[in-house]
């Protein structure tokens, strides 16, 4: 395979948490809802493990909004992606991979306009070969499947390893990632300990800057 790192998006590449809290914001003050609703939106939120229907139907309850939760939630994904940004350090670390001649790539789980958004507006569209996005393919990380997309999306393929995968989440983009026959970063974003049930990474770092470090300098095995 050509030399390949994929990285998650949320929390890895963009920071969905900051992101959501400034639409929340946004949210509470166009439509008044008063003391505590943001406070109360990001509790719900459990960053972001709760589904969106079931986030909007309890907002819509909580709040007594008049609007079906299906246009609560085509709002919201519209939204999103204005509010999230990839740092320009991120963003040059990734040009640095592409010119050391490195395939990038990025596997994500989420509906295909919101996430299509984040990566167009964030300037990362451009500075990666290829993506797979579970709402479009039909399949979810951890599942082997939708790395081997995102490889494909890429030029390339994960049969003959020495690929990597970055991202936050320990089950879904790192136990998925060893799986799909990667070696792992995991970005510790300070939110909980490595689970001791599951294998430990091969690397963790704070953010995708240092991720780019560690595979930069350890190599990509079959180049
Ligand atoms: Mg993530």
């Amino acid at each position: 395979m050509r030399r390949l790192v994929l990285f998650d998006l949320d929390n890895t590449l963009v920071d969905r948490l900051d992101a959501f809290r400034r639409w929340a914001r946004e949210f509470v003050a166009e439509r008044d809802l008063g003391e505590g609703a943001f406070e109360w939106m990001v509790r719900l939120d459990e960053d972001g493990a709760v589904p969106r229907e079931v986030f909007f139907r309890r907002v819509r309850e909580r709040f007594s909004v008049r609007e079906s939760v299906e246009k609560l939630w085509g709002e919201y994904r519209a939204g999103m992606p204005r509010m999230v940004e990839c740092p320009e350090a991120v963003l040059r670390a990734l040009e640095g991979l592409r010119d050391a001649g490195w395939r990038v790539g990025i596997v994500t789980n989420g509906m295909e306009d919101n996430q299509l958004g984040k990566i167009r507006r964030s300037g990362l569209g451009e500075r990666v070969d290829g993506w797979a996005i579970s709402g479009a393919e039909g399949v979810r990380k951890p599942d082997a499947r939708l790395f081997e997309i995102a490889a494909e999306r890429c030029g390339t393929t994960l049969a003959d390893g020495g690929g990597w995968i970055v991202g936050d989440d320990p089950v879904k983009d790192v136990e998925g990632g060893r799986d799909a026959g990667l070696r792992t970063v995991w970005i510790d974003r300070g939110a909980g300990a490595w689970p001791a049930r599951l294998a430990a990474p091969d690397h963790v770092v704070t953010d995708a800057r240092r991720a780019v470090e560690v595979i930069m300098a350890e190599g990509g095995g079959a180049g």
